[in-house]
Protein backbone atom coordinates (compact mmCIF):
# COMPACT_ATOMS: atom_id res chain seq x y z
CA UNK A 1 0.00 0.00 0.00
CA UNK A 2 1.11 3.62 -0.90
CA UNK A 3 2.21 6.00 1.65
CA UNK A 4 0.49 8.92 0.29
CA UNK A 5 -2.35 6.85 0.43
CA UNK A 6 -2.35 6.03 4.05
CA UNK A 7 -1.55 9.79 4.50
CA UNK A 8 -4.82 10.81 2.58
CA UNK A 9 -6.80 7.89 4.48
CA UNK A 10 -5.71 8.76 8.28
CA UNK A 11 -8.55 10.39 9.23
CA UNK A 12 -11.26 9.89 6.94
CA UNK A 13 -14.20 7.23 6.37
CA UNK A 14 -16.49 5.50 8.30
CA UNK A 15 -15.80 2.90 11.59
CA UNK A 16 -14.56 0.25 8.89
CA UNK A 17 -11.50 2.57 7.79
CA UNK A 18 -10.40 2.59 11.03
CA UNK A 19 -10.65 -1.39 11.43
CA UNK A 20 -8.24 -1.73 8.23
CA UNK A 21 -6.37 1.00 8.57
CA UNK A 22 -5.69 -0.49 12.32
CA UNK A 23 -5.39 -4.04 10.65
CA UNK A 24 -3.16 -3.19 7.90
CA UNK A 25 -0.44 -0.88 10.70
CA UNK A 26 -0.42 -4.70 11.90
CA UNK A 27 0.29 -7.91 10.40
CA UNK A 28 -2.06 -7.87 7.46
CA UNK A 29 -0.18 -6.47 4.45
CA UNK A 30 -2.93 -6.33 2.11
CA UNK A 31 -6.96 -5.74 2.35
CA UNK A 32 -9.23 -8.50 0.13
CA UNK A 33 -12.91 -8.02 0.57
CA UNK A 34 -15.91 -9.60 -1.67
CA UNK A 35 -19.48 -8.96 -2.60
CA UNK A 36 -21.41 -11.82 -2.42
CA UNK A 37 -24.42 -11.84 -4.04
CA UNK A 38 -27.01 -15.34 -4.01
CA UNK A 39 -28.31 -15.42 -7.37
CA UNK A 40 -31.93 -15.31 -6.45
CA UNK A 41 -33.00 -12.16 -8.25
CA UNK A 42 -32.00 -8.86 -8.93
CA UNK A 43 -29.78 -6.71 -7.55
CA UNK A 44 -31.58 -3.67 -5.68
CA UNK A 45 -30.00 -0.33 -4.57
CA UNK A 46 -28.96 -1.72 -0.85
CA UNK A 47 -26.82 -4.12 -3.06
CA UNK A 48 -25.54 -1.15 -4.19
CA UNK A 49 -24.61 -0.16 -0.91
CA UNK A 50 -22.55 -3.19 -0.35
CA UNK A 51 -20.67 -2.72 -3.39
CA UNK A 52 -19.82 0.79 -3.17
CA UNK A 53 -18.46 -0.28 0.34
CA UNK A 54 -16.18 -3.44 -0.74
CA UNK A 55 -14.89 -2.57 -3.86
CA UNK A 56 -14.30 1.38 -2.67
CA UNK A 57 -12.27 -0.24 0.30
CA UNK A 58 -10.13 -2.22 -2.20
CA UNK A 59 -9.43 0.35 -4.40
CA UNK A 60 -8.54 3.09 -1.35
CA UNK A 61 -6.37 0.70 0.28
CA UNK A 62 -4.61 -0.76 -2.59
CA UNK A 63 -6.60 -4.28 -2.15
CA UNK A 64 -8.59 -6.43 -4.26
CA UNK A 65 -12.33 -6.81 -4.22
CA UNK A 66 -14.01 -10.28 -5.45
CA UNK A 67 -17.25 -11.27 -6.98
CA UNK A 68 -18.46 -14.51 -5.69
CA UNK A 69 -21.77 -15.48 -5.80
CA UNK A 70 -22.89 -17.31 -3.10
CA UNK A 71 -25.08 -20.10 -4.67
CA UNK A 72 -25.02 -22.60 -1.71
CA UNK A 73 -28.77 -22.81 -1.71
CA UNK A 74 -30.12 -24.46 -5.46
CA UNK A 75 -34.24 -23.85 -4.77
CA UNK A 76 -34.48 -20.60 -6.04
CA UNK A 77 -31.07 -19.42 -8.38
CA UNK A 78 -30.43 -19.54 -11.58
CA UNK A 79 -27.99 -17.70 -14.33
CA UNK A 80 -30.58 -15.27 -15.51
CA UNK A 81 -29.64 -13.69 -12.14
CA UNK A 82 -25.62 -14.67 -12.66
CA UNK A 83 -25.47 -13.12 -15.26
CA UNK A 84 -28.12 -9.46 -14.55
CA UNK A 85 -25.96 -9.16 -11.54
CA UNK A 86 -22.72 -9.17 -13.50
CA UNK A 87 -24.39 -6.48 -16.19
CA UNK A 88 -25.15 -4.39 -12.92
CA UNK A 89 -22.04 -4.29 -11.23
CA UNK A 90 -20.63 -3.27 -14.52
CA UNK A 91 -23.13 -0.69 -15.00
CA UNK A 92 -22.22 0.75 -11.57
CA UNK A 93 -18.83 1.44 -12.51
CA UNK A 94 -17.09 -1.59 -10.72
CA UNK A 95 -14.62 -4.26 -12.10
CA UNK A 96 -13.74 -7.91 -10.63
CA UNK A 97 -11.26 -8.29 -13.12
CA UNK A 98 -10.34 -12.18 -12.95
CA UNK A 99 -11.82 -12.66 -9.63
CA UNK A 100 -15.28 -14.36 -10.45
CA UNK A 101 -16.00 -16.85 -7.97
CA UNK A 102 -18.83 -19.39 -7.16
CA UNK A 103 -18.90 -21.26 -3.65
CA UNK A 104 -20.89 -24.09 -5.72
CA UNK A 105 -17.24 -24.47 -6.98
CA UNK A 106 -16.33 -25.07 -3.44
CA UNK A 107 -18.22 -27.49 -2.70
CA UNK A 108 -15.75 -30.53 -2.66
CA UNK A 109 -13.16 -28.36 -0.29
CA UNK A 110 -16.22 -27.40 1.69
CA UNK A 111 -16.82 -31.32 2.23
CA UNK A 112 -13.54 -31.78 3.43
CA UNK A 113 -13.80 -29.38 6.09
CA UNK A 114 -16.75 -31.26 7.36
CA UNK A 115 -14.83 -34.26 7.68
CA UNK A 116 -11.97 -32.18 9.11
CA UNK A 117 -14.53 -30.81 11.77
CA UNK A 118 -16.04 -34.68 12.68
CA UNK A 119 -12.86 -36.24 12.67
CA UNK A 120 -11.31 -33.53 15.25
CA UNK A 121 -14.59 -34.46 17.08
CA UNK A 122 -16.31 -30.97 16.36
CA UNK A 123 -19.28 -32.06 14.10
CA UNK A 124 -21.53 -34.92 14.21
CA UNK A 125 -24.56 -36.38 12.38
CA UNK A 126 -27.80 -36.00 13.90
CA UNK A 127 -31.39 -38.33 13.20
CA UNK A 128 -33.59 -35.69 14.84
CA UNK A 129 -35.94 -34.25 12.82
CA UNK A 130 -36.41 -30.97 12.28
CA UNK A 131 -38.97 -30.50 14.57
CA UNK A 132 -37.30 -32.06 17.14
CA UNK A 133 -34.35 -30.14 16.81
CA UNK A 134 -36.53 -26.92 17.65
CA UNK A 135 -38.06 -28.39 20.60
CA UNK A 136 -34.80 -29.07 22.01
CA UNK A 137 -33.02 -25.62 21.43
CA UNK A 138 -34.30 -24.01 24.37
CA UNK A 139 -34.45 -20.59 24.37
CA UNK A 140 -33.15 -17.12 25.11
CA UNK A 141 -32.96 -18.10 28.79
CA UNK A 142 -32.90 -21.67 29.00
CA UNK A 143 -30.44 -24.06 27.82
CA UNK A 144 -31.06 -26.40 24.40
CA UNK A 145 -31.14 -30.07 25.58
CA UNK A 146 -28.28 -32.33 23.55
CA UNK A 147 -28.82 -34.43 20.69
CA UNK A 148 -29.42 -38.15 21.59
CA UNK A 149 -26.51 -38.33 18.29
CA UNK A 150 -24.10 -36.29 20.00
CA UNK A 151 -21.59 -38.77 21.25
CA UNK A 152 -21.86 -41.01 17.90
CA UNK A 153 -18.26 -41.89 17.36
CA UNK A 154 -15.58 -40.42 14.70
CA UNK A 155 -15.81 -44.05 12.12
CA UNK A 156 -19.77 -43.50 12.55
CA UNK A 157 -19.63 -39.94 11.74
CA UNK A 158 -17.71 -40.08 8.69
CA UNK A 159 -19.70 -43.46 7.70
CA UNK A 160 -23.01 -41.67 7.73
CA UNK A 161 -21.86 -38.45 6.42
CA UNK A 162 -20.34 -40.41 3.09
CA UNK A 163 -23.63 -42.09 2.82
CA UNK A 164 -25.67 -38.83 3.40
CA UNK A 165 -23.33 -37.41 0.59
CA UNK A 166 -24.40 -40.77 -1.68
CA UNK A 167 -27.88 -40.48 -1.78
CA UNK A 168 -28.60 -43.19 0.47
CA UNK A 169 -30.75 -41.19 2.86
CA UNK A 170 -33.91 -38.94 2.52
CA UNK A 171 -34.24 -35.69 2.43
CA UNK A 172 -34.04 -34.41 6.24
CA UNK A 173 -33.62 -37.32 7.87
CA UNK A 174 -30.60 -36.64 9.01
CA UNK A 175 -28.04 -33.49 9.26
CA UNK A 176 -24.42 -32.37 9.96
CA UNK A 177 -24.29 -30.57 13.23
CA UNK A 178 -21.25 -28.58 14.45
CA UNK A 179 -20.64 -29.75 18.30
CA UNK A 180 -20.41 -26.93 20.29
CA UNK A 181 -22.80 -25.95 23.25
CA UNK A 182 -26.09 -26.73 23.75
CA UNK A 183 -26.04 -24.23 26.79
CA UNK A 184 -24.59 -21.03 25.37
CA UNK A 185 -26.63 -17.74 25.16
CA UNK A 186 -26.06 -17.01 21.47
CA UNK A 187 -28.44 -19.63 19.69
CA UNK A 188 -26.45 -19.46 16.75
CA UNK A 189 -23.82 -21.67 19.03
CA UNK A 190 -26.23 -24.91 19.92
CA UNK A 191 -25.24 -27.31 17.89
CA UNK A 192 -26.01 -25.70 14.98
CA UNK A 193 -26.59 -27.80 11.24
CA UNK A 194 -24.21 -27.36 9.18
CA UNK A 195 -25.40 -29.66 6.17
CA UNK A 196 -28.52 -30.59 5.34
CA UNK A 197 -29.49 -33.52 2.63
CA UNK A 198 -31.52 -32.16 -0.18
CA UNK A 199 -32.31 -33.90 -3.73
CA UNK A 200 -32.85 -30.94 -5.62
CA UNK A 201 -30.60 -29.96 -8.80
CA UNK A 202 -28.36 -27.20 -8.34
CA UNK A 203 -27.69 -24.24 -11.38
CA UNK A 204 -24.32 -24.95 -11.52
CA UNK A 205 -23.60 -28.40 -10.06
CA UNK A 206 -26.74 -30.54 -11.52
CA UNK A 207 -27.39 -33.60 -9.84
CA UNK A 208 -23.87 -33.91 -8.39
CA UNK A 209 -24.31 -33.35 -4.70
CA UNK A 210 -27.35 -33.90 -2.70
CA UNK A 211 -26.23 -32.66 0.39
CA UNK A 212 -25.83 -28.97 0.59
CA UNK A 213 -23.93 -26.62 3.23
CA UNK A 214 -26.25 -24.06 5.38
CA UNK A 215 -24.84 -20.55 4.70
CA UNK A 216 -23.33 -20.16 7.99
CA UNK A 217 -20.95 -23.05 7.58
CA UNK A 218 -20.44 -21.98 3.65
CA UNK A 219 -19.87 -18.34 4.23
CA UNK A 220 -16.72 -18.51 6.36
CA UNK A 221 -15.19 -20.79 4.08
CA UNK A 222 -15.92 -19.22 0.79
CA UNK A 223 -14.12 -16.19 2.79
CA UNK A 224 -10.73 -18.73 3.87
CA UNK A 225 -10.26 -20.17 0.96
CA UNK A 226 -10.53 -16.49 -1.26
CA UNK A 227 -8.08 -15.11 1.07
CA UNK A 228 -11.07 -12.61 1.97
CA UNK A 229 -9.35 -10.06 4.98
CA UNK A 230 -11.90 -8.30 5.89
CA UNK A 231 -15.93 -10.18 5.12
CA UNK A 232 -17.86 -7.06 5.49
CA UNK A 233 -21.98 -7.90 5.59
CA UNK A 234 -24.82 -6.50 7.42
CA UNK A 235 -25.79 -6.51 11.10
CA UNK A 236 -28.07 -9.35 10.55
CA UNK A 237 -25.56 -11.48 10.90
CA UNK A 238 -23.73 -10.01 14.30
CA UNK A 239 -24.95 -12.66 15.89
CA UNK A 240 -23.66 -15.16 13.68
CA UNK A 241 -20.31 -14.26 14.24
CA UNK A 242 -19.38 -16.54 17.20
CA UNK A 243 -19.94 -19.16 14.72
CA UNK A 244 -18.06 -17.58 11.84
CA UNK A 245 -15.43 -17.61 14.44
CA UNK A 246 -15.51 -20.86 15.39
CA UNK A 247 -15.51 -22.55 11.70
CA UNK A 248 -12.33 -19.91 11.19
CA UNK A 249 -10.94 -21.18 14.35
CA UNK A 250 -11.31 -24.83 14.17
CA UNK A 251 -10.34 -25.44 11.07
CA UNK A 252 -6.91 -23.68 11.59
CA UNK A 253 -6.65 -21.36 8.62
CA UNK A 254 -3.81 -19.23 8.05
CA UNK A 255 -5.41 -16.08 6.99
CA UNK A 256 -8.32 -15.32 9.35
CA UNK A 257 -10.79 -13.20 7.53
CA UNK A 258 -12.72 -10.88 9.73
CA UNK A 259 -16.20 -10.24 9.94
CA UNK A 260 -17.58 -6.73 9.93
CA UNK A 261 -21.35 -5.76 10.32
CA UNK A 262 -23.00 -2.57 8.71
CA UNK A 263 -26.75 -1.08 9.27
CA UNK A 264 -28.59 -1.56 6.03
CA UNK A 265 -30.00 0.82 3.89
CA UNK A 266 -33.54 1.26 4.30
CA UNK A 267 -35.50 3.94 1.75
CA UNK A 268 -38.23 5.35 2.78
CA UNK A 269 -41.65 3.79 1.68
CA UNK A 270 -39.66 0.99 -0.43
CA UNK A 271 -39.74 -2.21 0.05
CA UNK A 272 -36.52 -3.75 -1.49
CA UNK A 273 -36.38 -7.69 -0.20
CA UNK A 274 -35.74 -9.73 -3.65
CA UNK A 275 -38.79 -11.68 -2.45
CA UNK A 276 -41.08 -9.08 -2.39
CA UNK A 277 -39.95 -8.09 -5.70
CA UNK A 278 -39.78 -11.28 -7.57
CA UNK A 279 -43.81 -12.04 -6.43
CA UNK A 280 -44.26 -8.55 -8.15
CA UNK A 281 -42.13 -9.96 -10.94
CA UNK A 282 -43.78 -13.14 -11.51
CA UNK A 283 -47.54 -12.29 -10.97
CA UNK A 284 -47.10 -9.38 -13.61
CA UNK A 285 -47.95 -6.41 -11.26
CA UNK A 286 -44.90 -4.87 -12.35
CA UNK A 287 -42.82 -4.59 -15.94
CA UNK A 288 -40.07 -7.27 -15.22
CA UNK A 289 -37.24 -6.75 -12.70
CA UNK A 290 -36.44 -3.38 -14.60
CA UNK A 291 -39.66 -2.01 -13.91
CA UNK A 292 -38.34 1.54 -13.56
CA UNK A 293 -40.53 2.39 -10.39
CA UNK A 294 -39.03 -0.61 -8.83
CA UNK A 295 -35.30 -0.19 -6.87
CA UNK A 296 -33.17 -2.85 -8.94
CA UNK A 297 -30.54 -1.88 -10.21
CA UNK A 298 -31.66 -2.49 -13.54
CA UNK A 299 -35.20 -0.59 -12.51
CA UNK A 300 -33.45 2.44 -11.77
CA UNK A 301 -31.30 2.34 -14.70
CA UNK A 302 -34.48 2.23 -16.76
CA UNK A 303 -35.91 4.79 -14.61
CA UNK A 304 -32.63 6.89 -15.98
CA UNK A 305 -30.82 7.16 -13.10
CA UNK A 306 -26.69 7.31 -14.01
CA UNK A 307 -24.18 5.46 -11.81
CA UNK A 308 -22.55 8.08 -10.90
CA UNK A 309 -25.71 9.82 -8.73
CA UNK A 310 -25.95 5.79 -7.30
CA UNK A 311 -22.32 5.78 -6.37
CA UNK A 312 -22.95 9.37 -5.40
CA UNK A 313 -26.08 8.23 -2.95
CA UNK A 314 -23.96 5.86 -1.56
CA UNK A 315 -21.24 7.91 -0.44
CA UNK A 316 -23.55 10.45 0.98
CA UNK A 317 -25.43 8.34 3.18
CA UNK A 318 -22.64 7.03 4.61
CA UNK A 319 -22.08 3.77 6.48
CA UNK A 320 -22.40 3.16 10.25
CA UNK A 321 -23.84 0.19 12.78
CA UNK A 322 -26.87 2.25 13.32
CA UNK A 323 -30.43 1.48 11.60
CA UNK A 324 -32.02 4.42 9.59
CA UNK A 325 -34.29 4.99 6.43
CA UNK A 326 -33.13 7.11 4.04
CA UNK A 327 -35.27 9.72 2.77
CA UNK A 328 -36.01 9.33 -1.46
CA UNK A 329 -35.82 13.07 -1.96
CA UNK A 330 -31.65 12.33 -0.73
CA UNK A 331 -31.75 9.93 -4.08
CA UNK A 332 -33.25 12.11 -6.08
CA UNK A 333 -31.12 15.02 -5.45
CA UNK A 334 -28.25 12.93 -6.07
CA UNK A 335 -29.72 12.74 -10.15
CA UNK A 336 -30.44 15.98 -10.21
CA UNK A 337 -27.18 17.41 -9.26
CA UNK A 338 -25.38 14.85 -11.93
CA UNK A 339 -28.18 16.06 -14.44
CA UNK A 340 -28.23 19.34 -14.02
CA UNK A 341 -24.84 20.52 -15.70
CA UNK A 342 -24.93 17.75 -18.61
CA UNK A 343 -28.31 17.34 -20.00
CA UNK A 344 -29.83 19.04 -22.98
CA UNK A 345 -32.87 21.76 -22.01
CA UNK A 346 -36.30 21.16 -24.28
CA UNK A 347 -39.83 21.52 -24.37
CA UNK A 348 -42.01 19.03 -23.85
CA UNK A 349 -45.94 19.77 -23.26
CA UNK A 350 -47.37 16.84 -21.05
CA UNK A 351 -51.16 18.04 -20.67
CA UNK A 352 -52.09 20.44 -23.43
CA UNK A 353 -54.41 22.65 -24.72
CA UNK A 354 -54.24 25.02 -27.77
CA UNK A 355 -52.81 28.46 -27.39
CA UNK A 356 -54.08 30.59 -30.62
CA UNK A 357 -51.80 34.48 -31.31
CA UNK A 358 -54.61 35.97 -33.46
CA UNK A 359 -52.46 38.59 -34.44
CA UNK A 360 -49.63 36.39 -35.84
CA UNK A 361 -49.78 35.68 -39.58
CA UNK A 362 -51.82 32.56 -40.65
CA UNK A 363 -50.07 30.14 -42.40
CA UNK A 364 -46.70 31.43 -40.97
CA UNK A 365 -43.69 29.70 -39.41
CA UNK A 366 -40.67 31.29 -37.83
CA UNK A 367 -37.22 29.50 -36.55
CA UNK A 368 -36.44 31.03 -33.73
CA UNK A 369 -33.04 30.41 -31.88
CA UNK A 370 -33.20 28.37 -28.24
CA UNK A 371 -29.92 27.47 -26.12
CA UNK A 372 -29.76 24.13 -25.24
CA UNK A 373 -28.71 24.91 -21.45
CA UNK A 374 -28.78 27.99 -19.53
CA UNK A 375 -25.26 27.39 -18.30
CA UNK A 376 -23.35 24.92 -20.56
CA UNK A 377 -23.03 26.90 -23.70
CA UNK A 378 -21.13 23.16 -24.96
CA UNK A 379 -24.38 22.07 -25.49
CA UNK A 380 -25.55 24.66 -28.13
CA UNK A 381 -28.34 26.10 -29.34
CA UNK A 382 -31.22 24.37 -31.84
CA UNK A 383 -34.20 25.87 -34.29
CA UNK A 384 -37.13 25.82 -33.02
CA UNK A 385 -40.33 26.69 -35.60
CA UNK A 386 -43.11 29.05 -33.85
CA UNK A 387 -46.22 29.84 -35.66
CA UNK A 388 -49.88 30.58 -34.98
CA UNK A 389 -50.91 27.58 -32.80
CA UNK A 390 -48.95 25.99 -29.87
CA UNK A 391 -49.30 23.68 -27.58
CA UNK A 392 -49.56 25.10 -23.44
CA UNK A 393 -49.96 22.94 -20.28
CA UNK A 394 -53.26 23.33 -19.74
CA UNK A 395 -52.79 24.62 -15.93
CA UNK A 396 -50.66 27.50 -17.12
CA UNK A 397 -54.31 28.88 -17.95
CA UNK A 398 -56.86 29.89 -15.58
CA UNK A 399 -59.85 31.99 -16.12
CA UNK A 400 -60.26 33.09 -12.89
CA UNK A 401 -56.84 33.15 -11.12
CA UNK A 402 -55.68 32.33 -7.58
CA UNK A 403 -53.76 34.63 -6.06
CA UNK A 404 -50.14 35.45 -7.18
CA UNK A 405 -50.48 33.27 -10.37
CA UNK A 406 -48.38 34.92 -13.40
CA UNK A 407 -48.97 32.93 -15.99
CA UNK A 408 -52.38 33.21 -18.81
CA UNK A 409 -55.31 34.89 -17.36
CA UNK A 410 -57.58 37.31 -19.58
CA UNK A 411 -55.31 40.72 -19.24
CA UNK A 412 -52.37 39.26 -18.05
CA UNK A 413 -49.06 38.89 -20.42
CA UNK A 414 -45.97 36.30 -19.99
CA UNK A 415 -43.55 35.65 -21.91
CA UNK A 416 -43.02 32.48 -24.68
CA UNK A 417 -39.86 30.71 -23.81
CA UNK A 418 -37.51 31.42 -26.26
CA UNK A 419 -40.06 33.53 -28.01
CA UNK A 420 -42.37 36.95 -28.25
CA UNK A 421 -44.57 37.97 -25.00
CA UNK A 422 -48.16 37.55 -25.27
CA UNK A 423 -51.21 38.90 -23.44
CA UNK A 424 -54.37 36.28 -22.86
CA UNK A 425 -57.50 37.49 -24.36
CA UNK A 426 -59.81 34.61 -23.04
CA UNK A 427 -60.76 31.01 -23.64
CA UNK A 428 -63.25 28.82 -26.01
CA UNK A 429 -65.39 25.95 -23.90
CA UNK A 430 -66.89 23.05 -24.96
CA UNK A 431 -70.44 22.04 -23.84
CA UNK A 432 -68.97 20.96 -20.76
CA UNK A 433 -67.32 24.22 -19.61
CA UNK A 434 -63.87 22.52 -20.01
CA UNK A 435 -60.98 25.23 -22.07
CA UNK A 436 -60.30 23.99 -25.47
CA UNK A 437 -58.51 27.13 -26.67
CA UNK A 438 -57.14 29.47 -25.11
CA UNK A 439 -56.32 33.04 -27.25
CA UNK A 440 -53.81 36.08 -26.84
CA UNK A 441 -52.01 38.26 -29.07
CA UNK A 442 -48.22 39.17 -29.28
CA UNK A 443 -45.94 41.87 -29.51
CA UNK A 444 -43.57 41.59 -32.37
CA UNK A 445 -41.51 44.29 -30.34
CA UNK A 446 -40.42 41.47 -27.40
CA UNK A 447 -38.96 38.56 -29.77
CA UNK A 448 -36.58 37.23 -27.85
CA UNK A 449 -32.73 38.37 -28.50
CA UNK A 450 -34.07 41.60 -29.26
CA UNK A 451 -33.29 42.92 -25.57
CA UNK A 452 -36.75 44.42 -24.86
CA UNK A 453 -36.83 45.95 -21.92
CA UNK A 454 -39.89 48.44 -21.70
CA UNK A 455 -42.04 46.25 -19.87
CA UNK A 456 -40.94 43.32 -17.58
CA UNK A 457 -43.65 40.05 -17.15
CA UNK A 458 -43.26 38.04 -14.26
CA UNK A 459 -43.99 34.61 -15.94
CA UNK A 460 -42.77 32.59 -18.76
CA UNK A 461 -44.26 29.39 -19.85
CA UNK A 462 -42.88 26.52 -22.40
CA UNK A 463 -44.56 25.26 -25.44
CA UNK A 464 -44.40 23.82 -28.72
CA UNK A 465 -45.74 24.52 -32.14
CA UNK A 466 -48.84 22.57 -33.30
CA UNK A 467 -48.03 21.96 -37.00
CA UNK A 468 -44.43 20.33 -35.87
CA UNK A 469 -45.23 18.70 -32.53
CA UNK A 470 -44.07 15.24 -32.29
CA UNK A 471 -45.95 12.77 -30.10
CA UNK A 472 -44.60 10.87 -27.46
CA UNK A 473 -46.04 8.58 -24.29
CA UNK A 474 -44.77 9.73 -21.28
CA UNK A 475 -44.65 7.95 -18.08
CA UNK A 476 -44.78 9.72 -14.55
CA UNK A 477 -44.41 7.88 -11.86
CA UNK A 478 -45.02 7.70 -8.23
CA UNK A 479 -44.27 5.39 -5.19
CA UNK A 480 -44.91 2.24 -5.87
CA UNK A 481 -45.81 1.34 -2.72
CA UNK A 482 -47.87 3.24 0.14
CA UNK A 483 -47.74 2.57 3.85
CA UNK A 484 -50.92 0.90 4.94
CA UNK A 485 -50.97 -0.64 8.47
CA UNK A 486 -53.15 -3.26 7.99
CA UNK A 487 -51.53 -5.15 5.70
CA UNK A 488 -48.84 -8.03 6.93
CA UNK A 489 -45.70 -5.35 5.76
CA UNK A 490 -47.14 -2.39 6.12
CA UNK A 491 -47.66 -1.49 3.00
CA UNK A 492 -49.86 -1.86 -0.14
CA UNK A 493 -49.55 -1.37 -3.92
CA UNK A 494 -50.14 2.64 -4.51
CA UNK A 495 -52.91 2.43 -8.18
CA UNK A 496 -51.44 5.44 -9.28
CA UNK A 497 -48.05 4.56 -9.33
CA UNK A 498 -47.81 4.54 -13.08
CA UNK A 499 -49.83 7.43 -15.09
CA UNK A 500 -48.77 7.49 -18.53
CA UNK A 501 -49.91 10.59 -20.50
CA UNK A 502 -49.91 11.71 -24.53
CA UNK A 503 -47.79 14.68 -24.92
CA UNK A 504 -46.31 16.87 -27.22
CA UNK A 505 -42.37 17.31 -28.08
CA UNK A 506 -40.52 19.86 -29.80
CA UNK A 507 -39.65 18.48 -33.04
CA UNK A 508 -35.95 17.89 -32.38
CA UNK A 509 -36.67 15.15 -30.39
CA UNK A 510 -38.04 12.94 -33.08
CA UNK A 511 -34.63 10.88 -33.26
CA UNK A 512 -34.20 10.54 -30.01
CA UNK A 513 -32.72 6.89 -29.56
CA UNK A 514 -33.47 4.88 -26.26
CA UNK A 515 -31.34 5.84 -23.02
CA UNK A 516 -31.58 9.92 -24.24
CA UNK A 517 -31.85 12.26 -21.31
CA UNK A 518 -33.42 15.72 -21.55
CA UNK A 519 -34.82 17.94 -19.06
CA UNK A 520 -38.29 18.89 -20.16
CA UNK A 521 -38.42 22.40 -18.71
CA UNK A 522 -40.64 22.82 -16.06
CA UNK A 523 -41.67 19.05 -16.03
CA UNK A 524 -38.20 17.31 -14.67
CA UNK A 525 -35.75 15.21 -16.46
CA UNK A 526 -37.09 12.25 -18.71
CA UNK A 527 -34.98 9.41 -20.16
CA UNK A 528 -36.23 7.75 -23.03
CA UNK A 529 -37.56 4.08 -22.37
CA UNK A 530 -34.74 1.43 -23.07
CA UNK A 531 -37.64 -1.05 -23.72
CA UNK A 532 -40.10 0.04 -25.42
CA UNK A 533 -39.20 3.80 -27.14
CA UNK A 534 -38.97 3.34 -31.07
CA UNK A 535 -38.41 6.09 -33.90
CA UNK A 536 -42.30 5.54 -34.77
CA UNK A 537 -43.47 5.43 -30.93
CA UNK A 538 -41.68 7.55 -28.55
CA UNK A 539 -41.87 6.80 -25.00
CA UNK A 540 -40.45 8.86 -22.05
CA UNK A 541 -39.85 7.87 -18.53
CA UNK A 542 -39.51 10.55 -15.92
CA UNK A 543 -36.65 10.12 -14.01
CA UNK A 544 -37.09 13.10 -11.67
CA UNK A 545 -39.31 16.34 -11.10
CA UNK A 546 -37.33 19.52 -10.70
CA UNK A 547 -38.56 20.89 -7.09
CA UNK A 548 -36.13 19.03 -4.47
CA UNK A 549 -37.13 18.96 -0.87
CA UNK A 550 -33.87 17.64 0.39
CA UNK A 551 -30.96 20.06 1.40
CA UNK A 552 -27.54 19.28 1.72
CA UNK A 553 -25.76 19.52 4.86
P1 LIG B 1 -32.56 -9.20 0.13
O1 LIG B 1 -33.01 -9.75 1.44
O2 LIG B 1 -32.90 -7.78 -0.07
O3 LIG B 1 -32.99 -10.03 -0.99
P2 LIG B 1 -30.01 -10.35 0.59
O4 LIG B 1 -29.22 -9.86 1.75
O5 LIG B 1 -30.70 -11.64 0.72
O6 LIG B 1 -30.97 -9.19 0.15
P3 LIG B 1 -27.72 -11.16 -0.90
O7 LIG B 1 -27.63 -11.51 -2.32
O8 LIG B 1 -27.59 -12.23 0.10
O9 LIG B 1 -29.13 -10.42 -0.69
O10 LIG B 1 -26.77 -9.94 -0.56
C1 LIG B 1 -25.50 -9.70 -1.08
C2 LIG B 1 -24.83 -8.68 -0.22
O11 LIG B 1 -25.54 -7.45 -0.21
C3 LIG B 1 -24.76 -9.14 1.22
O12 LIG B 1 -23.47 -8.90 1.73
C4 LIG B 1 -25.81 -8.31 1.92
O13 LIG B 1 -25.50 -8.10 3.25
C5 LIG B 1 -25.77 -7.02 1.10
N1 LIG B 1 -27.06 -6.32 1.19
C6 LIG B 1 -28.28 -6.83 0.93
N2 LIG B 1 -29.25 -5.90 1.15
C7 LIG B 1 -28.61 -4.79 1.56
C8 LIG B 1 -29.05 -3.48 1.95
N3 LIG B 1 -30.34 -3.14 1.97
N4 LIG B 1 -28.11 -2.58 2.31
C9 LIG B 1 -26.81 -2.90 2.28
N5 LIG B 1 -26.33 -4.09 1.93
C10 LIG B 1 -27.21 -5.05 1.57
MG1 LIG C 1 -30.20 -13.59 0.93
Amino acid sequence: MGNSNENNLENTGNFIHSIIREDLKGELNSLRTRFPPEPNGYLHIGHAKSICLNFGLAAQYGGKCNLRFDDTNPAKESTEFVNSIQNDIKWLGFDWEDRLYFASSYFGRMYECAIELIKKGKAFVCDMTAEEMHQARGTLTTPGTESPWRNRSVEENLDLFERMKNGEFEDGSRTLRAKIDMSSPNMNMRDPVIYRIAHMTHHATGDEWCIYPMYDFAHPLEDAFEGITHSICTMEFEDHRPLYDWVVNTLDFKVKPRQIEFAKLNLENTIMGKRYMRNLVETGQVDGWDDPRLVTLSGIRRRGYTPESIRNFCDMIGVSKANSVVDLAQLEYCIREDLKPKTPVVMAVLDPVKLIIDNYPEGETEMLTIENHPDNESLGKREVPFSRELYIERSDFEEIPPKKFFRLTPGMEVRLKGAYFVTCTGCVKDDNGNVTEVHCTYDPATRSGLNFTERKVKGTIHWVNVATAVKADVNLYENLVVPDESSENGYRLNPDSLKTVQAYLEPCLKDTDPMDRFQFIRNGYFVADSKHCTKEHLVFNRIVSLKSSFKPH
